[in-house]
């Protein structure tokens, strides 16, 4: 493998000098250096050939034994030293300390075509950060994860990336449902890959333990590399800084509203400081649109992580990044003003969105108004999210507003049948409205269908799609795995020989584990 290797991140950071993977709190530096686990009998089940091809690899690298071996954690690329970062962050609300790189190993960075990317390894062993856990993920969350994120990205939705999949042929222990029934499972690493992995978190920890040297390192390093625009070392430099970082949460949080993806663990420490959709856990895309529905299980009694409310804990995590970043800026009114941008912006940007996903590219001082309604009607019954918004496009200026008004979206009815009456009435008389407001619309029917049909997705990662592939995986099938990934590159596009994943939920995955009920269990 021939990679342009480089290797910044070591050199210019604090370090902690203890070189062993013992787990403990590490004080006054930023990472440790750390080794990935060797493993039983390691094999590559997938890996991504585009991201591939963005970093300098080739397919024959792919298919290396060097490839295998690193990128399970079995050998380290000559010349490199792996390390595990340190963070802390709020969970669930709450500050939980010194969190940390508990299962995750950086590699190493490689610049190509003036990229720099990050290759991480994701269930390589434990680090200082492990705590009481293992350090390792299984195949599961695995699929979960290596799935999802190359789907995000072929949505368009800001995230970090995965390059492989691979099996450590070792067991992992893990009580799924947190009921005191522990089985064993298949272990996996995935290869994750980012610009940078660096979360609100590894700023938050020096705050918290007032090492304002740390915190100054850590944040100039932060704008220097990814912020170079910026200048560091000033208030004004600072202030940009959290600035930036408000629009790019802000961007993606809408995003995830667009295509109706729920985070599910939206702590501090998974919130990427370059506005990266990061960690994937208990996530979940919403089938029926449902603002109040979240898939983590751990979650479930106050549904912080709702998909509704993923833009307002995006702010509260902001507020949380400004107490970090604070004793290198002193002023609190500045940070509140930025805050405050974040609200405003926050509902033109959304109004935006959701305006463009029903084809309303003109204004219209009803439009706000128009959406509400449909936000609620939505949720009268169970209605699938990704069919109705994407079977919109096909209502014109002048559909029929007679009794046949729903046959465009009929499809994204779970149970039609509840269709009627007064639910019936209410979703007439927005379609009458809506299709009065198309009237104004300066565009023609094809033009605007084809402009929806770029931002409302034919296919995403449905829950029981990824159980579906995790299951075929457990047995050594790795083909709809393979299907899944080929299909969501094209989340947008037509496929005619997949039209079966462009349907609802099947009532066998409602309520079935790992479909819509997911914990942290990883
Ligand atoms: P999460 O909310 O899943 O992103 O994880 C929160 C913290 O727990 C992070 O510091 C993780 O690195 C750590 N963690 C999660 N699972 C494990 C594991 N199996 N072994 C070690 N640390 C873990
Ligand atoms: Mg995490």
């Amino acid at each position: 493998m021939n990679l342009n290797i480089k290797d910044t991140f070591n050199t210019e950071l604090p370090a902690d000098p203890v070189h062993e993977n013992t787990r403990r709190q590490v004080m006054q530096a930023c990472f440790s250096f750390v080794t990935p686990k060797t493993t039983a009998k390691p094999s590559m089940i997938h890996a991504s050939n585009e991201l591939a091809q963005d970093l300098g690899l080739t397919e024959d690298d792919l298919k290396s034994e060097e490839f295998k071996s690193i990128f399970s954690g079995n050998s380290v690329l000559p010349g490199t030293n792996p390390y595990a970062m340190c963070y802390g962050g709020h969970q669930f609300g709450n500050w939980a300390g010194q969190l940390g790189d508990g299962r995750a190993i950086n590699l190493f960075e490689v610049n190509h075509n003036n990229k720099q990317w990050a290759l991480q390894l994701k269930g390589a062993g434990e680090t200082p950060y492990s705590r009481t856990a293992d350090g390792l993920a299984v195949l599961r969350s695995s699929i979960r994860e290596y799935l999802c994120s190359e789907a995000m990205y072929h949505l368009g939705v800001p995230t970090t990336r995965a390059l492989s999949l691979a099996l450590t042929g070792d067991q992992v222990l893990r009580d799924v449902l947190y009921n005191g029934n522990p089985e064993y499972e298949k272990g996996a690493v995935v290869c994750r890959v980012a610009p940078s992995f660096i979360r609100f978190g590894n700023f938050e920890i020096f705050s918290a333990r007032q090492d304002k040297k740390t915190l100054k390192t850590i944040t100039d390093y932060t704008i220097r590399h990814f912020f170079p625009h910026l200048k560091e070392g000033t208030k004004e430099g600072y202030l940009h800084f959290f600035r930036e970082v408000t629009n790019n949460t802000l961007d993606m949080i809408i995003h995830w509203q667009r295509v109706g993806f729920v985070h599910g663990v939206m702590n501090t420490d998974n919130m990427s400081i370059l506005g990266l959709t990061i960690d994937y856990g208990p996530y979940g895309w919403l089938e029926g649109y449902e603002e109040g529905w979240t898939p983590n299980t751990t979650d479930r009694q106050y549904k912080r992580y709702r998909y509704g409310n993923q833009i307002n804990i995006g702010l509260w995590n902001l507020y949380q990044l400004a107490n970090a970043l604070f004793p290198l800026i002193e002023d609190v009114k500045e940070l509140e003003d930025i805050l405050m941008e974040y609200r405003n912006n926050y509902s033109t940007k959304y109004l935006s969105m959701m305006k463009s996903k029903i084809g309303l590219f003109n204004s219209d001082e009803d439009d706000a108004e128009l959406l509400g309604r449909l936000e609620d009607n939505l949720q009268l019954t169970e209605t699938d999210m990704t069919i109705f918004f994407r079977n919109l496009s096909s209502i014109t200026k002048d559909s029929p507003t007679n009794e046949d008004f729903l046959a465009p979206v009929m499809h994204a009815f779970y149970t039609l049948e509840e269709v009627k009456g007064d639910i019936l009435e209410k979703w007439k008389q927005w379609f009458t409205d809506y299709k009065n407001r198309l009237q104004k619309e300066s565009i023609g029917d094809s033009q605007r269908a084809e402009k929806m049909n770029t931002l409302n997705p034919k296919y995403v990662l449905r829950n029981y799609m990824a159980q579906l592939a995790i299951d075929a995986a457990d047995k050594g099938d790795y083909s709809l795995l393979d299907e899944f990934f080929q299909l969501l590159k094209n989340p947008y596009h037509e496929q005619p020989s997949a039209e079966k994943w462009f349907a609802k939920r099947p009532e066998w995955a409602r309520h079935k584990v790992g479909c819509s009920m997911l914990s942290c269990s990883s």
